[in-house]
Parts: structure tokens; sequence; C-alpha cells
């Protein structure tokens, strides 16, 4: 396969399919808009997946006691400064699962981040069992004026490992919520953890498979992080046997096996997760996301590797 040289990707990236869209750069702003999530309220269980510490996914200009149009309004502030490039913005729904409440409620937040200038649409992030026939007409309807995705936390498709980490879903609840999604038109995207406790190498790139069948527009990828304070802090005390906690350079080596096995339809929004380092308790790579995305690309051109080299269609 001709890449033309070191300016063509060798996967679908999330920064050039919007920028096709939109002509420029598009940055997510993350918003906290004070939701719970059902693994923690007792809708679905207590104390939530043993792996979540939703503070170290939060860039700081997110506060759920500030309104949605002020924390956009910080946070396009906080990307002016840092990029100086970027004109168009997506509101992304990001802290817990942001379609655990009432329609109505979702459609007045929806509609305060989509009437703020730049906004051209919106990522919702949510669990694969927040979601019904009400809300997704809701996502339908927006999708026909605004880039509309709704970003499901798939993290495994073992439901050994799903029980494991107390996430109180079966990965059947994922493949079901995105394919009714997909049904209407709506964009899907999907979330997956590598490193989970009891899974090998060899199941995790086995799901590369099983993912490439569901109907995602993208998916994002991250490596575990044991955050501190956290029930799996004290899960991997007693049984540190029980991870596989990659290294950085292992976990490219992975995620470049992997991503010759997935769909090339997909689009690749992330590689690999980037936290502050106050919360993690192990492991901490060091470098920053852009250089970490670095040495993936040139990992790929030393193997010759590419998104779905080894995908297999099914008809
Ligand atoms: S579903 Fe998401 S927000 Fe809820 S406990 Fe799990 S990781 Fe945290």
């Amino acid at each position: 396969m001709d890449f033309g040289g070191s300016h063509r990707r060798r996967f679908n990236s999330y920064i050039d399919h919007m920028r096709g869209i939109y002509g420029s750069r598009v940055q997510k702003l993350a918003i906290d808009a004070g939701f719970t999530c059902p693994n923690r309220d007792g809708t679905k269980g207590r104390g939530g997946c043993t792996f979540c510490l939703n503070d170290a996914f939060n860039p700081s200009y997110c506060d759920p006691a500030r309104p949605v149009r002020q924390q956009i309004a910080e946070g396009i502030e906080f990307h002016r400064k840092r990029y100086k490039r970027a004109c168009n913005y997506v509101a992304y729904f990001q802290a817990y699962s942001n379609t655990h409440a009432p329609v109505s409620r979702l459609t007045d937040l929806i509609n305060e981040a989509l009437g703020i200038e730049g906004i051209v649409g919106i990522v919702v992030a949510t669990r694969p069992d927040c979601v019904d026939d009400e809300k997704l007409g809701l996502f339908r309807a927006l999708s026909d004026q605004y880039y509309v995705m709704i970003e499901y936390g798939i993290e495994s498709v073992f439901n050994k490992t799903l029980e494991r980490v107390n996430r109180c879903h079966s990965f059947e609840d994922t493949a079901r919520a995105i394919r009714m999604t997909a049904a209407r038109g709506i964009r899907a995207g999907g979330h997956m953890i590598f490193g989970l406790p009891g899974e090998t190498r060899d199941e995790m790139l086995q799901s590369a498979g099983i993912v490439s069948e569901l109907p995602l527009t993208s998916i994002k990828f991250h490596q575990l992080q044991i955050f501190r304070g956290t029930a799996m802090e004290q899960e991997y005390l007693k049984n540190p046997g029980d991870f596989h906690l990659f290294g950085m350079e292992d976990y490219l080596e992975f995620l470049a096996d992997y991503i010759e096995l997935l769909n090339p339809g997909f689009i690749i929004e992330r590689v690999a997760a980037e936290t502050p380092p106050r919360y993690a308790f192990l492991p901490s790579w060091g470098p920053r996301y852009d250089t970490v995305l670095m040495k993936f690309e040139r990992l790929l051109e030393e193997r010759n590797s590419w998104q779905g080299k080894r995908f297999v269609f099914k008809l």
C-alpha cells in the first residue's frame, strides 16, 4: 500500500476526519453538566466501575457548579490561548453518564451548548444502558443540523471482564445500543481500555475482530491506568499478577498489532490516555500525548503497519 511518504497517516484519524468536514481543526470542549451515573446512584449499582476516577479525566475548567454556557466560554478561551488555531468547536459532554436524565433536561443542556457561536456539534459520552428510543429520537433530530456523536464506554468485549470491573452491563447491552444508534443515522463512538485485569494479550487482540463488527463511526483506545483511591488500586495491591500494565513501548507495539486487525472504516480518535500524574498510581509513562502519538506513527512506518492490514471482511 502506498502512503505517499510520511505525509499520509496509516490510520483514519479524527483530526483529519473533522478537517475534511469543516475545513479546519475542530476542538472538543469537555463539559461537566452535573450528571451522575447509574452505576453510582444505585439505579444499576453503587461505587462505580473499579477503575473510575472522573476527576482524572476532566480538564480543570470543567466544574458542574458552573453553567454549561460558562464552561464552554472558558474552554474556548483556554484552547485559543493554548493552540491559537481552532475556530470550530464541539461541545463534549464528558463527565459521568450524559444521557442519564429525562429528555427534557438533556434537551435544555444541549440547546444551551448549541446556542453558542462556534459550536458545530456535540459529543455525548454515556453508558450503553442509558439510551432508549426517546433519547435517540432527540439525537436523530439534532443530527440533521449538527455534528452529533454518542460515545459509548465499551471498555471490553468480554463479560467476565465487565463483571470483574463492576461495570453492571454486558457486552450484549453495548452491541445493542451501538446498533440502535447507528440504525437511526447517528454517529456512534466507542471507548476501549487495554490491560483490564484477567485479560490476556491474545484476548485483547481477539477483541479487534469483535469490535470491528459493530457499526461504529469512531473508536478511542486507552491503556489501563490505575488511579489512587479507586477500588482497582486495592485490587492491584492484592493481586498484581492479574494485571497486564503496559509500558509505553510494549503498548504501542500491541496497538500496532491491534489496528492491523481493526475495521479500516473506523475513525481512530485517540491511541492512548493522558491524565495528570498526580492521579495515577500506576503506570506513569511521562511523555505528553502528542509525543506518544508521534512515536506510534513512526512505529507504524517502521513496521509497515496500517489500520486494517490484516482485517478480514465478512460477507
Ligand atoms: S459507567 Fe462511567 S462514570 Fe459510571 S462508574 Fe463506570 S466509568 Fe465511571
